[in-house]
């Protein structure tokens, strides 16, 4: 096992001269020899803050070389990066803080302002200072059992937990995406543009193109057209975005004038992809890959490579190299081929449980599987489709309704521009399935668009109520908030 700090000092596979990170906004190319320079002296000035082994690092920022310095040296000294989600308010912040007392919050100059606000009388340092130390300290010896990052899920379902991260989980999620089916080589280039303060801009394909030996270009800002100059311009070979990204990406109007052939493959994952959107890269000839993770996964979990979105289309796939999976009932008892039950796993990628929380972790890791909260099928071939979050279902007149369904479907309405299917509570059938939609030109009918549902799946699943709105409310990875959504309409239900 290596530690992350061990990563980046690059003996024999890689030479020093390769380039380890590129800076989007400067082209500023930093070298594997000249990283490791970097992340000596950040921990130096680390040390000099009173940063020890197993203390928190909070970081604030954008997307930068500098984050990833600082995450390295935070590593080098055997503490703990706690990123944070700069989209949060100020309180919401100040709760992490206060969850994961960090002895210094490190801030870019963007969030100066914010980072005072959450941070009361904690220590703070612009991440810039950081760098500018001569010192340099020798890495703390780390094991794979130790926390390399304390990262927080997305919050969708609730209040987000801190997922404890080890070396060795991250080690191990690096092995398994270097060694799926497309894989990742020392000559591979990606793109960092989705949040490094979310697992999957932070560990797909970042940390694992870096224990590769590969380069990583960091992007501060999503801007769809920059984005597709970026992949053109930095010769990308394999690019990693959650959905709400590349569905952003498909409205460029002159994407086809964008020079793309270096990319070997595309990642998605995190939510639920609109199948018009996968069409739509392959339509441009690229392969669309699409995995399934979670923050307390490390997070790659299941990927449905490109020899199989043919055979496979709609499916997750199946388990990287280091997981296994199992689909599981009420008991914990496997369930049969074809039949939707939890989602369960294991392997050493499986996180070291929530920070603070020994409950919940208790509850999620049963009989030495990870509880996933997810729902989904197997087929035969061990392909698994993911079906919805245990949580979203809606039972409706005794029936299971899967809202993920009837939101693909959907997805396809020409005058829908973007869709989320809740349960709102009902007194005759228990629970009744609405579509909040938000309309692609000026106008929708509700009725024609219950009678587009009845045409293609059962009615019971058919929305029966139809919600126009100018825009769904999504967190910062662009995910559906949907308890938003079922608190909105639950009082005004008709
Ligand atoms: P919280 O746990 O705080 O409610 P979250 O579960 O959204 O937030 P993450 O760890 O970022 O936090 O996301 C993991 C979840 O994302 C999975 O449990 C699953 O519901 C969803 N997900 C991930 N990949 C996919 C995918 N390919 N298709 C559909 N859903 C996905
Ligand atoms: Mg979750």
């Amino acid at each position: 096992a290596a530690s992350l700090a061990q990563w980046i000092v690059r003996r024999g596979t890689v030479t020093p001269e390769s380039v380890a990170l590129v800076a989007a906004e400067t082209g500023e190319r930093i070298t594997y020899a000249e990283l490791e320079r970097r992340v000596a002296r950040r921990a130096a000035a680390l040390r000099e803050l009173g940063v020890r082994k197993g203390d928190r690092v909070a970081l604030l920022g954008l997307n930068s070389t500098g984050y990833l310095e600082t995450l390295f040296a935070v590593a080098w000294l055997g503490a703990i990066t706690l990123p944070i989600n700069f989209r949060l308010a100020a309180a919401e912040i100040e709760y992490l803080l206060d969850d994961a007392r960090p002895v210094v919050v490190v801030h870019d100059d963007t969030f100066a302002a914010l980072a005072k606000e959450a941070s009361g009388a904690r220590t703070l340092v612009n991440n810039r200072e950081l760098g500018q130390t001569e010192d340099r300290v020798e890495p703390e010896p780390t094991g794979p059992d130790e926390v390399a990052v304390l990262m927080y899920t997305s919050g969708t379902t609730g209040r987000p937990k801190g997922a404890m991260l080890t070396h060795g989980n991250l080690e191990a999620n690096a092995v398994n995406v270097l060694t799926s089916g497309e894989g990742i080589l020392p000559s591979d280039i990606t793109l960092t543009v989705a949040p490094l303060f979310h697992i999957g801009g932070l560990a797909l394909f970042t940390l694992p193109l870096l224990y590769a030996g590969g380069t990583v270009v960091v992007a501060g800002k999503f801007d769809p057209q920059e984005t597709l100059a970026l992949l053109q311009r930095e010769k990308v070979t394999v690019h990693f975005m959650v959905p709400a990204m590349w569905a952003a990406m498909t409205q460029v109007p002159d994407f086809d004038s964008y020079d793309l052939s270096r990319l070997r493959y595309l990642l998605c994952g995190g939510a639920p992809c609109p199948l018009p959107v996968i069409e739509f890269y392959e339509g441009k000839g690229l392969t669309f890959v699409e995995g399934f993770g979670m923050t307390e996964l490390s997070p790659a979990a299941l990927v449905l490579e490109s020899a199989f979105v043919r055979s496979h289309a709609g499916s997750v796939g199946r388990p990287f190299l280091h997981v296994e999976a199992r689909i599981v009932d009420e008991r914990d008892e496997d369930v049969p081929t074809g039949t939707v039950g939890e989602l369960v796993l294991r392997g050493p990628n499986v996180f070291a449980g929530y920070w603070g929380l020994p409950e919940a972790s208790a509850e999620t890791m049963r009989g030495g599987w990870f509880h996933s909260g997810d729902l989904a099928r197997c087929d035969a071939d061990g392909f698994v489709t993911l079906v919805d979050r245990k949580k979203d279902m809606i039972i409706s007149g005794g029936e299971n309704v899967y809202p993920i369904e009837v939101e693909q479907v959907l997805h396809r309405h020409p005058d829908i521009a973007d869709v989320a299917v809740i349960g709102a509570p009902d007194p005759q059938w228990g629970e009744t399935v609405v579509a909040v939609v938000v309309p692609a030109g000026d106008s929708l009918d509700g009725d024609a668009v219950i009678a587009y549902c009845r045409e293609r799946i059962a009615a019971f699943k058919c929305p029966r109520r139809v919600e126009v709105v100018d825009e769904l409310p999504r967190n910062a990875t662009g995910k559906l908030l949907k308890r938003e959504l079922r608190a909105r309409y639950t009082d005004s239900a008709a």
